[in-house]
Parts: C-alpha cells; structure tokens; sequence
C-alpha cells in the first residue's frame, strides 16, 4: 500500500500549476491537481490571451484609419461589435483550455475540478469535504485583483470582468497606472470610449525606464486618453441617471459608466490553510520560498504569482520545470531571474529586458546610453504623427549591453530576440558589427547612436 494518495497534490491548474503537474506525471509521479475555476488560470483565461485578442481587435481602429493613406477606400465611420469579438474570444479560450486539460490528462494527471485547502504537510481537504494525502503539495494558486476598500468599490469591476462586459462603456475611469491599466486603457480608447486614467502618483509604469514611459504617456494623451494624476481614489456613487460618479482627492468628480480598478494583484493565499500547516506568508500574503520553491515546510512547495517573485507567465512556467525536474527526476536546477523581458500591450507597445537607465546608473555608477528615436516608415506615409524609441544601456566599463528599452510597433515581437543578445551578454560593438536589415523598425537596434 503507497503511503500517499499521490506523490504530487498541485493546487491551482494556471501556468505553473499544469507545467509542474504534467512534467511531475511524464516523470512518472502520481499527481492530482485541484480547480476551481477553470483549467489555464489567469493567462489563459482572465489574462494574457484574452488580453493580447482584444488588443488585436482594438488596433485594428487604427488600421482601418491608416489604411486609407495607403489606397484603401474604407468608409470614414466603420461599425465595430463589441459582442462579436467577445465570443469570438471566449471560443478561443474554450479552445485552449480543452488543450490543457487533455494535455494533463494524456500525461496521466488527474484533474479535480474543485477548490482545495492544505490541512497539514501532506494533507489536501477538497470542496466536497473529502480529504486526500500527497509526498509533496504545490501552492500554485496565483494571484487576485486587489480592491481598494472605498465606498462605493463593490460598482467597479476588475479586469476579470472587463472580458464579460455586454457592451464597451461610452465613458471608463481605470484606476491604477501599471500595465493592465495602460493596456485596457489603450483597449477601450481605441474601441471608442472616453477614458479617464487616475493614479496616486504622477509616474505611470514605475518599474520601466522614464523616457519610455514618458513617451506612452504623451502618445497615450494625444490619443485623447485622460490622465489624472495625485488622485486618491475617494469613493464611487451611482447617480440617478444610473452612472456611476467617482470622488478623488485633488481632482472634480467625474462621472462614468464603468470603473475599473487596476490596483495591484494580491497572492491567492486567504482560507487557504496554510496557516495549518505551518507554512509562512510574507507581510503582502505571499507564500515565503528558498531558490528551490521550497516552504519552509519539506513537503510544502509554491511557484508562480502566490510567491510574488515575478507575476509573469514565462516565470510561472519556469519555476514549475524546475521544481518537477528537481523533485521528480533527479535533475535539479534553478530559475534564473537576470534579464527577464517583459512587455506592456499598450498601443503602441513597450517591451524591455534588463536595468533601466536609472537603476544601471545606481548600480553601475558609469553607464553608457544609446537611443534611437524615430518615426517608423508605416507612420510616415499614415501622417501618423508616433515616435518610436530604442534605448540601449551599457555598463560604461566593458560596453556590455545591461538594458534594452523600446517603445513602438512590434517592440515586444523585436525585443524577444534581441533578449537572446543580452541575455548571452553582448556588446553594443556586436550590435554594431550586425549589419541593418533594411527597411525595418528593428534596424534601429543595431543604428543605435
Ligand atoms: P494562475 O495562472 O493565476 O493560476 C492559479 C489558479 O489557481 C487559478 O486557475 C485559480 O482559479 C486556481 N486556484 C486558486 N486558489 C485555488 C484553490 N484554493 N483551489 C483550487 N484552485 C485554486 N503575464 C505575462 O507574462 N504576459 C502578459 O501579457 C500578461 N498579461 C496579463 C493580463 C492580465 C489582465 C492579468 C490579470 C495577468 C496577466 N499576466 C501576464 C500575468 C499572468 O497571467 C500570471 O503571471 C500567470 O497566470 C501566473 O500563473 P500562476 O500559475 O502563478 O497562477
């Protein structure tokens, strides 16, 4: 008789939680892991796919605009639904979560479509009141949309409702100024609302380098987004018109048809138990691991956004690998956190990899900046009026490239590569040694001055 119900108990079946399961069961373990939702998580269901789709659709109001520069005749007002790309939306994320729950039961996976609680080291309590045992438990629960608690917050949505809305709003107050605020404020400028962005501070997307951040604001405001900035959030009431009216310290109140709270993500680690079992949660509710994902209880792991090390996708799926290869196949490793790019959909995009200017200057103290800024080509004749900007940052000693920054069309598409280069730890002479392919945006790269 096995000690254990299974030798892996995962709970949560998002990005990291379905790679550790299904590569814990190729490695021959028996895993169970526990829904509640739905099989994907945030990325594939409330996140980066459904997100990525609609800035798809949104840009193509631009496009549609620019396409008349370019010889089309397309008529000055063009009809969009709403609707249409919404369900056509969630197909594709019915599509993708059929995928991963086939792939983790092809791998032999067992999936427990409830909610579960850890009650001890080794023991899981499901919905259901049923209790089961596992050698090892991974917290794989991820994070939620953190609401301040004003009046009037239960009137706001989050951007897990923002998929499900029946209509776009004429008129949207997002709250907050990381990058699921810029990118659904992006997302409902271009499908026709009015959109008001309000933040505490006059910094929006803090962890990014300033010129380019600078920048999105200006194009973000000459696209006719609002920005109020110093605004604490007061409260939200709903007038008899049925709007909702928002109060904010510094600023008029201002009235619209949908607010929607950006404001953070919280780890997912309230009734879940750990207390029980003895595992310790940081001051922010995050589950405390070492380098090995590991609790501070043996049998106990976590990984993803619940750690609160890096809320990325690319991050959760890593930590995942390394913690089944590690525990179930004898084959040890560690996630390596330098240089992780990352992106932000707004229109036009950002996407960046390593230190930003300041940080290299407080790091490094001598650092050499490069830019780039440019209007790409497709803008020019589009009498787009939209800059782009390339930053490269090097250490001042050696020329190695320890930061790369951009903003405009593809930025994410073009940095994915250019990652590769700093990643292995280039010069800006290899960038310079690189001929330019010509025309593209991504030419700028190695044109750096
Ligand atoms: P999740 O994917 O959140 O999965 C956790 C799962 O656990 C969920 O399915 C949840 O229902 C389940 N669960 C929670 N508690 C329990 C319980 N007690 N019992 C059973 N099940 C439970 N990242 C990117 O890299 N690029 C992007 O462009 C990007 N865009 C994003 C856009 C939005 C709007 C949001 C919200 C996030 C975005 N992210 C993006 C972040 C990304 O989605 C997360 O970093 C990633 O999903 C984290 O994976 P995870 O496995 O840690 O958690």
């Amino acid at each position: 008789m096995a000690k254990y119900d299974y030798d892996l108990f995962t709970i949560g079946a998002g990005s990291g939680g379905v790679r550790a399961s299904r590569v814990a069961a190729s490695h021959g373990a028996k895993v169970a892991v526990a829904e509640e939702y739905r099989v994907g998580g945030t990325c594939v269901i409330r996140g980066c796919v459904p997100k990525k789709l609609l800035v798809y659709g949104a840009h193509f109001a631009e496009d549609l605009k620019d396409a008349k520069r370019f010889g089309w005749d397309v008529p000055d007002r063009c009809d969009f639904s709403w609707a249409t790309l919404r369900d056509n939306v969630f197909e594709e994320v019915d599509r993708i979560n059929s995928v991963y729950r086939e792939t983790l039961t092809n791998h032999g996976a067992e999936i427990i479509d409830e909610r579960a609680e850890v009650v001890g080291p080794h023991e899981v309590k499901l919905a259901s009141g049923k209790t089961v045992t596992a050698k090892y438990i991974l917290i794989a629960t991820g994070a939620t949309p953190h609401v301040p608690q004003c009046p009037g917050h239960e009137l706001g949505i989050t951007s897990n409702e923002a998929f499900h809305l029946d209509d776009v709003p004429k008129r949207i107050l997002i709250a907050g100024a990381g990058y699921i605020a810029n990118e659904f404020a992006g997302i409902f400028n271009e499908f026709g609302s009015t959109v008001t962005l309000i933040n505490r501070t006059d910094v929006i997307l803090r962890n990014y380098d300033h010129q380019i951040r600078d920048r999105l604001l200006q194009i973000s405001m000459m696209k006719g987004i609002d920005f109020k900035f110093h605004a604490e959030f007061r409260g939200i009431e709903k007038t008899k018109n049925g709007c909702l009216s928002v109060s904010m310290t510094g600023h008029e109140d201002v009235e619209v048809d949908c607010v929607m709270f950006a404001t953070g993500r919280v780890p997912n680690t309230g009734r879940l138990g750990l207390d029980k079992a003895g595992v310790t949660v940081d001051d922010k509710g995050a589950v405390v691991v070492d380098d090995w994902s590991k609790t501070d209880v043996d049998s106990i792991y976590a990984i993803g956004d619940v750690t609160n090390r890096m809320q990325l996708t690319p991050i959760a799926i890593r930590e995942g690998q390394a913690f089944a290869d590690t525990v179930f196949n004898d084959d040890p490793h560690q996630v390596d956190y330098e240089n992780v790019p990352a992106a932000v959909f707004s229109h036009p995009p950002i996407a960046g990899v390593g230190m930003t200017e300041s940080k290299a200057k407080e790091t490094l103290g001598s650092v050499k900046v490069y830019t780039s800024d440019f209007r790409p080509m497709k803008n020019v004749l589009a009498n787009r009026n939209e800059r782009g900007l390339y930053k490269m940052i090097c250490d001042g000693e050696n020329g190695k490239i320890v930061g790369l920054h951009m903003i405009g069309p593809e930025a994410p598409e073009i940095l994915q590569a250019a990652a590769v280069a700093v990643k292995a730890g280039l010069t800006k002479q290899a960038f310079d040694d690189t001929v330019a392919l010509h025309p593209s945006m991504a030419e700028e790269l190695v044109l750096m001055k």
